[in-house]
């Protein structure tokens, strides 16, 4: 039976999550991800996440779901600060060795649980870091 949850809890255990089929759909304010917040030209705004846990058709633990919001970037071309539209999903298969992650890093992304524990928010954060492109444009210099 999936479990829907209100907010996103800041992390969660993997084991009861997958076999529960937990389900989270929430905001992040960007001010409580620092990593993320020093990369854009403000923290305001917020994340709207939305996170599955589950098992694959194949058995394997995966975390699902995706990410929106808009983020203040500097447009490389230029140099004008802007809100830039965040439209993200992830899927991620979780591991529990390095050897499994290193194993499956050609075929999926591979995210390492430590002490049962899934960082739900920290694993938002790195999504969105990986997410904003190098040389951000905005909508005027894209044409
Ligand atoms: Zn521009």
């Amino acid at each position: 039976m999936r479990t829907m949850k209100d907010g996103i809890p800041l992390r969660v255990k993997a084991s009861a999550a997958v076999s529960r089929g937990s389900v989270w759909n929430g905001d992040i304010p960007i001010a409580k991800l620092p990593r993320l917040a020093a990369v854009l030209t403000d923290a305001e705004g917020e994340l709207r996440v939305e996170l599955a846990a589950e098992r694959d058709t194949a058995g394997a633990a995966r975390l699902r779901g995706s990410i929106a919001g808009e983020l203040g970037l500097v447009c490389h071309t230029c140099m004008t600060a802007f809100r830039w539209p965040l439209h993200t999903s992830l899927d991620l298969r979780l591991v529990h060795s390095e050897a499994e992650e290193r194993r499956l890093l050609h075929d999926c992304e591979p995210l390492l649980v430590e002490d049962d524990t899934v960082p739900l928010h920290e694993v938002v954060e790195e999504e969105v870091l990986l997410a904003i492109p190098i040389a951000p444009r905005c909508s005027t210099c894209t044409g």
